[in-house]
């Protein structure tokens, strides 16, 4: 399939663009990105981003002050984008999505089925930020539009290093990085680095963790008094998950932050063998095979055995594949 964004935004006198709920890097990223490229070649229209407010790490990003994050009353847009998101996940921007002229959809999750009256979804591909790189004209990049994609490209990329990482990303990563901005500095700020309360309470995620399943699974969670004591945000928890994940002989790894009394924002990363998009899904959530999120109610042990169950037939599953490939290729 083909969306030529231009075409699709002919006539359009105003545009709105959103992304999901708690944007991370690649979210706010995309949006900003297709907000640059649709203010430059469409200098006639409106075009507004709305999105919860992002993490100040990326205040350098073009645009990021033009974000609207109280999602006021608007008049009708004659096209809506949902970025890196389903239209259901997109928070208090969803009253513009319902009254649009016309709505369109770009994504990657392996779980968004789609509602808008366009759907670009492509599970293949790393990033939405790389889809939007996809769709615009080349011609059109700039410094700032470069350092943008480049930005949403790392985060969900973790760097080049995930396996959603492709030789194409690769090629575009070397593409937008001849644009001549710092990406070194871009990389350590928006990716590395964490204040001291949030290296603090990742070091306290760590200590208490829990193994299971013979050490294939491990789980922390923090809750809401926590979060109180180091006076964090949810943003500032990201990347905790991925510390677990990267532990030897972990296959699944789970973080939990209190978000109610019994209810808990729940992210997952596999190595392997976990199939984390189908385990989110089956708890209303979603996102991709490796990492995937989903909100469950309970106390910490429910939450801890649902969750268990799954992912421990997620395994017998890959495994008892992985014996079948064996025995035929042997
Ligand atoms: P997180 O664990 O929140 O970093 O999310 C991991 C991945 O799963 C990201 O790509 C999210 O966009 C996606 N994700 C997280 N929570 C949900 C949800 N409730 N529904 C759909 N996708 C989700
Ligand atoms: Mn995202
Ligand atoms: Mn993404």
């Amino acid at each position: 399939m083909r969306l030529d964004l231009l075409e699709e935004c002919r006539d359009a006198g105003r545009i709105g663009i959103s992304g999901h709920v708690r944007p991370d890097g690649d979210c706010v990223c995309a949006c900003l990105a297709l907000w640059q490229y649709l203010a430059k070649c469409l200098p006639e229209a409106s075009v507004k981003v709305f999105l919860e407010k992002p993490a100040d790490i990326f205040r350098e990003i073009k645009g990021f002050g033009e974000i609207n994050s109280d999602f006021p009353e608007e008049p009708p847009f004659d096209v809506f984008f949902v970025l890196d998101s389903t239209a259901e996940r997109i928070g208090g921007a969803g009253k513009y999505f319902e009254t649009a002229g016309k709505t369109i959809n770009i994504d990657h999750h392996v779980s968004n089925r789609g509602s808008a009256q366009i759907n670009y979804i492509m599970p293949q591909v790393g990033s939405t930020s790389e889809l939007v790189y996809d769709l615009l004209d080349p011609e059109m990049l700039d410094r700032e539009l470069a350092k943008t994609l480049y930005t949403g490209i790392i985060h969900d990329t973790g760097v080049f290093q995930y396996s959603c990482t492709t030789p194409a990303t690769m090629e575009k990563g070397a593409r937008l990085i001849s644009y001549g901005f710092d990406f070194h500095r871009l990389i350590l700020e928006t990716f590395y680095q964490r204040t001291y309360v949030q290296a603090q309470i990742l070091g306290r995620a760590l200590m208490e963790s829990i193994r299971f399943m013979d050490g294939r699974c491990i789980v922390s969670a923090v809750d809401s008094r926590t979060m109180e004591f180091y006076n964090v945000e949810p943003k500032d928890l990201d990347g905790i998950v991925n510390q677990l994940r990267n532990i030897a002989g972990v296959e699944c790894a789970i973080f939990m932050h209190q978000t109610g009394g019994q209810e808990y924002k729940v992210s997952l990363r596999s190595s392997e063998k976990v199939n984390v998009a189908e385990v989110a899904s089956y708890f209303g959530g979603g996102g991709h095979e490796r990492a995937a999120g989903c909100t469950m109610t309970g106390t910490f042990h429910d939450c801890v055995n649902n969750l268990s169950l799954h992912i421990e037939k997620s395994i017998k599953k890959w495994e008892s594949e992985n014996d079948k490939r064996n025995h035929c290729s042997s």
